[in-house]
């Protein structure tokens, strides 16, 4: 079906009114997980295809955050959608105020390549749960993937209903010539743009999940070999693919040579002497990405690793130290397996460093101290901030997910994914019993009076 025919299907069915009872919302959410389920090892194959990632980073960040959104919604949909008494003021009286959450209408959901499942299915566990159609747009460069979404999404529902399309930017293009009521977008920064001034022409709302450069602080209060760990396991799962990774470090200069060497030792831990052998690391997605990581990493000081086999897609953790903030590694988000560690000397100048730079969707800080953390939290503006750890906060469905200024607007997971595809109507119900004269022309309440009247009731 083309964009056009699609949309207007989709258009139809919403029109109908099929997809708003509570029953239904459920009923579709409830046959997804069962999709997912069944479809659980064709997922992991796919994804194992398109960039060998281990079936346990799989498993656990794409069918096992999926399954997790689809429970939480079942349970709370009926109370998501329940109308919400507000106050009225006494001049609304008699009459009652209440906000009524209703479903936009036809969702478009763009994914990106680097979490294919999970990225347009949690996402589409909102729209579901707020009541909308979707059509769920793939991205073209994670191709197995790609071929099991489209073919699950279309045994499991009506293509009026949820339909899954392939394509890249001229199908993307074509389905933004529609007249969506809801653009939910993750991918880059530079498309966000677009897709932004595409909605703009008919002002449609989004929500714009993007990407940056997301900091890391480790300061020398905390103990090195657990913070080398946790930040190994974020930086190097799906072989640095995560918008979320830390994209480097910056370490307090004092440790940075006992820091360095515990991330040595943490990369040998985890993948063994030889990594190219390891089962438990990734490749890059396409030669396109290969070769601009390799690029970035030219003339830059490896402390470890960064080894390299474009037949296989492969490169090596690689640890950089003595980064300059103006070399093109500091310039883009890296989204791969290069970790630079930069170092500070006070926290003042950590600081400094991290606001010149465009507001990240994640900030990790690795210390103990309340002052420290407190300044952080205070003094620079992120998507989300993980104290201590790396990456977890968005398996949390009761923590928003989202970026600030370039790293993205808006949030979803958990009731934040209802409430993104869902406009709140404020509806003001009067008595048609009582009407006060005194409103209506001509006015002859005096002013004076009006205004005392007006302070006492508030
Ligand atoms: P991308 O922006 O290149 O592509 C995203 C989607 O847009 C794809 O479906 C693609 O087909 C489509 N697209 C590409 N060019 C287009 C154009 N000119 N017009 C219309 N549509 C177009 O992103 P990507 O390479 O797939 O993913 C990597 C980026 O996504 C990174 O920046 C990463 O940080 C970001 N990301 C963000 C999140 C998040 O949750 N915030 C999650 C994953 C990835």
């Amino acid at each position: 079906m083309d964009a056009e025919s699609l949309y207007r299907s989709q258009r139809a069915y919403f029109m109908k009114g099929q997809t708003r009872p509570a029953e239904f919302r459920i009923r579709q959410c409830e046959t997804l997980k069962r999709a997912v389920l069944e479809y659980e090892p064709q997922i992991l194959a796919a994804i194992g295809k398109d960039m060998r990632r281990p079936e346990t980073e799989s498993y656990t960040s794409e069918v096992m955050m999926i399954i997790k959104e689809i429970d939480h919604a079942v349970r709370h949909i009926r109370s998501w959608m329940k109308p919400i008494r507000v106050r009225t003021s006494w001049m609304l009286r008699p009459g009652k105020g209440y906000i009524l959450p209703e479903p936009y209408g036809n969702a478009l959901i763009i994914g990106p390549w680097n979490y294919p499942f999970q990225l347009l299915l949690c996402p589409l566990v909102g729209a579901i749960a707020a009541g909308n159609t979707s059509v769920l747009k793939i991205s073209e460069i994670a191709e197995h993937s790609a071929k099991v979404i489209e073919e699950m999404v279309s045994r499991y529902f009506e293509p009026e209903c949820i339909a899954a399309v392939q394509g890249g930017p001229e199908e993307t293009q074509h389905l933004l010539d529609q007249e969506f009521d809801y653009i939910f977008f993750t991918g880059s920064v530079a498309v966000g743009k677009i897709i932004m001034g595409k909605a703009a022409t008919r002002l449609t709302p989004v929500t714009l999940e993007l990407g940056g450069k997301s900091p890391c602080i480790v300061t020398p209060e905390v103990r090195l070999e657990t913070a080398a760990r946790r930040i190994c396991w974020g930086k190097f799962f799906n072989a640095g693919q995560t918008c979320i990774a830390p994209d480097y470090v910056l370490v307090q200069e004092s440790i940075r040579d006992a820091f360095l060497a515990s991330l040595r030792d943490t990369l040998t831990q985890f993948y063994g002497r030889d990594i190219r052998e390891s089962a438990d690391y990734g490749r890059i997605v396409n030669r396109r990405h290969f070769r601009r990581l390799l690029r970035l990493m030219e003339n830059q000081k490896v402390y470890f690793g960064g080894e390299t086999n474009e037949s296989e897609l492969f490169i090596a953790p690689a640890l950089l130290q003595d980064v300059s903030p103006q070399s093109p590694v500091m310039q883009e988000e890296i989204f791969g397996p290069l970790l630079p560690v930069l170092t500070y000397r006070s926290l003042d100048e950590a600081i400094h460093f991290i606001r010149s730079l465009p507001n990240p969707l994640a900030l990790y800080l690795f210390s103990d101290k309340k002052a420290t953390q407190k300044r952080i939290l205070q003094e620079t503006s992120s998507g989300s901030v993980n104290i201590n750890e790396t990456l977890s906060q968005v398996t949390s469905t009761t923590l928003p997910f989202g970026g600030v200024g370039e790293s993205g607007m808006g949030c979803y997971h958990g009731e934040e994914s209802f409430r993104t595809f869902t406009h709140y109507k404020s509806v003001l119900h009067r008595s048609i019993r009582f009407d006060n004269s005194t409103k209506y022309a001509p006015y002859r309440t005096p002013l004076k009076y009006l205004k005392r009247v007006m302070r006492l009731i508030g």
